[in-house]
């Protein structure tokens, strides 16, 4: 038998998702497929994306782009951390660039092989990751300005990432977009005119002024709410904001016991049964990237019935309490995410996020597409 999850990727939802996208922005997207696309896998899903048309796909490292264009993909792929020049002039990739020191290194690399390159510059606003950084002087201005004179250098997108944005909590998001704005005015005061994006998922809805000229979106794109309820409406979850769940992900029992009243499960007995139990092992464990934080917390579904995991999640399988669930046999499916089971709700129960759910289960399944 083969351990392990299987992750469901339906493409439809994500088309739908990105129509949603399209329809919050004035419908130019960058699609972002880093990590293998959150784990959906980044060749079929960016595939998807090329055909329904976006603005360009985002990956974190040219090494991903590497894979995207050997899969035959077209579309312009801007690239977020990577800045060795090499791969951007093979692939023809276009580089977020940080610094002007970069930007150098690119303009020597575009003029030692007679090419021009298109980049975006990245400033930081707030984030303290990567990028110019604006403050109160105008060191990143005048950076921006000799950059954009440099020979074999076009600058033809300007961005900024937001380090914080959730409802209620929006000051430090508009001082972020305060000094983007200002710098764009700056630029655009010397003749420089960049394509300017700056918002991601949450903010895509909680701040539409940051729209400008594209959305650089990935998490909404795979369907997840990017925090619980939308502005305005009193409903929670994705279906609330026009989104899809794109992911399922499920695995077949393995094995089931019976014990009697207090039969201790699995590493540290911190699961005792409370009763007469049933319980199922399922062949997933944290190295497939079902975390041990899940542990006596997360639940599965079994028959569409919720059960909880029992005892400490394990390297290579986990047991779950199917206790007083009807007709359950060896072989049958446990879904561990989708199906009413979200990825923030997996992330609560584990103390972290919806993308790290998704990049770690998904990332781990063998993926079907439907
Ligand atoms: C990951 C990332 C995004 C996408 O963020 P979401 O919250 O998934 O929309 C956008 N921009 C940068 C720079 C990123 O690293």
């Amino acid at each position: 038998m083969e351990r392990g999850q299987e992750a469901k990727i339906d493409l439809k939802a994500l088309r739908h998702n990105l129509k949603t996208v399209k329809s919050l922005g004035g419908g130019a997207v960058i699609a972002v497929v880093k990590a293998d696309a959150y784990g959906h896998g980044a060749v079929e899903v960016s595939s998807a994306f090329e055909r329904e048309g976006v603005l360009a796909l985002a990956v974190a490292y040219a090494s991903e782009a590497r894979q995207l264009r050997g899969s035959g993909i077209k579309s312009p792929i801007l690239v977020l951390f990577d800045e060795e020049p090499g791969p951007f002039f093979d692939l023809d990739l276009v580089p977020a660039v940080h610094s002007l020191k970069s930007a150098r290194r690119f303009s020597r690399e575009a003029v030692r092989r007679g090419r021009r390159i298109d980049v975006h510059v990245k400033v930081d606003t707030g984030m303290g990751r990567m990028g110019f950084p604006v403050s109160g002087d105008d060191r990143a201005l005048k950076d921006i300005v000799e950059m954009a004179s440099l020979p074999g250098l076009r600058v033809r997108g300007l961005m900024s990432h937001f380090a914080e944005a959730r409802p209620g909590n929006l000051d430090f998001a508009r001082l972020q977009l305060e000094r983007f704005n200002s710098i764009r005015r700056q630029l655009a005061g010397r003749g420089i005119t960049p394509l300017a994006h700056i918002s991601s998922s949450a903010s895509s809805f909680l701040l539409p002024e940051a729209g400008l000229d594209a959305l650089r979106v990935g998490l909404l794109l795979y369907g997840v709410a990017p925090f619980s309820a939308p502005p305005g409406g009193p409903a929670s979850g994705p279906a609330a904001f026009d989104l899809k769940p794109v992911m399922e992900v499920s695995t077949r029992i393995i094995l089931i016991k019976r014990f009697g009243k207090g039969q201790p499960v699995s590493y540290d007995r911190t699961f005792v049964t409370a009763r007469r139990s049933t319980i199922a092992v399922i062949p997933v464990g944290y190295a497939d990237g079902y975390f041990r934080a899940f542990s006596n917390k997360a639940c599965a579904l079994v028959k569409g019935e919720r059960v909880p995991v029992a005892g400490r999640v394990c390297m290579d399988v986990t047991m779950l309490d199917i206790t007083g669930i009807k007709g359950v046999s060896e072989g049958d499916e446990a879904i561990l995410l989708g199906a009413g089971l979200s990825g923030p709700e997996l992330a609560g129960w584990a103390g972290t996020n919806a993308y790290e759910v998704m990049t770690s289960l998904g990332g781990g399944a063998r993926r079907r597409f439907e």
